[in-house]
């Protein structure tokens, strides 16, 4: 059922990108199921789709837009769980939401008007933890903050061939040594990354005069995070703390393991927050047509999710 749902949305196309006619048709079919649940329909300002039965002040959903190279799971997944949910409960007071843009923002879910008293998210874990650990659900703690900046290394641009490498002033060759101490940096609750560099002026023979190396630096905690940023040394561009998530799924799975999510999440910008990750196949590969929950998996995400919804809503 929830597998053939996210079959549907996939073959509207793999790339559903914000706003475009592929989300729209998205929507357009979400919303068809939040009717046949038993929901009414309706949309905000931002395009955020919302399916809603009484006095909603209890909110479960996610996103269906998705990157260029997506999987069938994220997003998808905590929308059409969300559904089958509210599906069991007819009797519940409750909203189920699909935001907009949340891979290029979140753009939707920023713009909200209300908010709601609660907020309940499944979500994919998009990494190999609970594969590790042979868990299918994890309680997320936290959404982890991010640092982002660049550090930039000034050599000088020489002959690459007449130029003795005594005399040299080499920009990558500093900026190698600072891409593998960045990796040191990274210790026990955080993650720090460097994902691009320009070379100037990046030509075969020329020693390099310039290079820009491009920073992403993670932590749940606060504390770690700035003191991460200060170990690596680079100019921060953006920074975001770190969001606590609430109990909400911990109420109802005592025994999972407890997470932090890496990635960013709707439920980082909506207040009073609960998520929960689904464990990711294929050693956690996401963002990729590989992206993988099984459907014994899935039955369980929303049997948790909606017991959560019958202790919020009664
Ligand atoms: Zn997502």
């Amino acid at each position: 059922m929830i597998g053939e749902r996210l079959e549907e949305i996939y073959a509207i196309g793999r790339h559903r990108a914000a706003y475009s006619p592929e989300e729209d048709a998205a929507h357009e079919l979400a919303a068809g199921w939040m009717r046949e649940a038993g929901l009414d329909v309706s949309r905000d300002e931002a395009g955020n789709l919302f399916g809603r039965r009484g006095e909603a002040r209890v909110w479960t959903g996610s996103h269906l837009d998705s990157v260029p190279t997506a999987g069938r799971f994220d997003g998808a997944l905590g929308v059409v769980a969300a559904i089958e949910a509210a599906r069991r409960l007819p009797h519940a007071a409750l909203a189920v939401v699909a935001f907009r843009a949340e891979e290029t923002g979140p753009m939707g879910s920023r713009r909200l008007t209300e908010h709601p008293e609660a907020f309940l998210e499944v979500h994919i874990e998009q990494g190999p933890v609970l594969e590790r650990l042979g868990e299918p659900l994890g309680v997320v703690t936290a959404i982890a903050g991010q640092a982002r900046g660049q550090r930039v290394f000034e050599g000088r641009a020489d002959h690459a061939g007449t130029t003795p490498m005594d005399a040299r002033a080499d920009a990558l060759v500093e900026a190698a040594r600072f891409i593998l101490h960045v990796r040191d940096c990274a210790r026990e609750g955080t993650v720090a990354t460097v994902g691009a560099i320009e070379v100037e002026p990046n030509a075969t023979n020329v020693v390099p005069a310039r290079a820009t190396v491009a920073v992403d630096a993670r932590s749940a905690d606060a504390e770690l995070l700035d003191a991460l940023i200060a170990d690596i040394g680079f100019d921060v561009a953006w920074r975001s703390d770190p969001v606590a998530m609430g109990d909400a799924f911990a109420a109802v799975l005592p025994d999972a393991p407890r997470l932090v999510s890496g990635a960013g999440h709707d439920a980082m910008v909506v207040p009073n927050a609960s998520m929960l990750f689904v464990r990711s196949l294929n050693g956690g590969i996401s963002h990729h047509p590989d992206e993988l929950s099984s459907e014994d998996d899935m039955a369980l995400a929303v049997d948790a999710l909606t017991a959560a919804l019958v202790r919020l809503t009664r």
